[in-house]
């Protein structure tokens, strides 16, 4: 990729990912998360990142969920019905850094 071209695209990706800026989001648009209107992150992170609030390495091609990955920060709880993959212990893709470099990725691999 022209460097110029990856230079913009970089760019733009920051701005894009903070615009998901918990404490920006929550003002900007309060409608779209329960969170924001009661100022109650789901994760416990100084700067919780929201652009990925589905994280793309949920399985959901399984009934009770599942992490693509293994991360050993997620784990099956019990449920009424049986059980569910949790992430809530899981940060990864609620760091801007991260969130970042997940969708560059997505852009220069295609
Ligand atoms: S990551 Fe999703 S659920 Fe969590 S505060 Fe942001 S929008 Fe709400
Ligand atoms: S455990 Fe972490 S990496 Fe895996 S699906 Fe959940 S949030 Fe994503």
């Amino acid at each position: 990729m022209h460097e110029l071209a990856r230079e913009t695209l970089e760019k733009r990706t920051n701005d894009l990912i903070g615009e998901y800026d918990f404490e920006k989001r929550k003002k900007t648009h309060p409608e779209e998360c329960i969170c924001y209107q009661q100022n109650v992150k789901c994760h416990n992170l100084e700067n919780l990142n929201c652009f990925f609030c589905l994280c793309p390495n949920y399985d959901m091609s399984i009934k009770e969920g599942g992490c693509k990955i293994n991360s050993p920060n997620g784990k099956y709880i019990p449920t009424m019905k049986g059980k569910i993959f949790d992430c809530s212990a899981c940060n990864f893709p609620h760091e801007k850094e991260d969130a970042r470099n997940i969708l560059l990725k997505v852009y220069t691999e295609n």
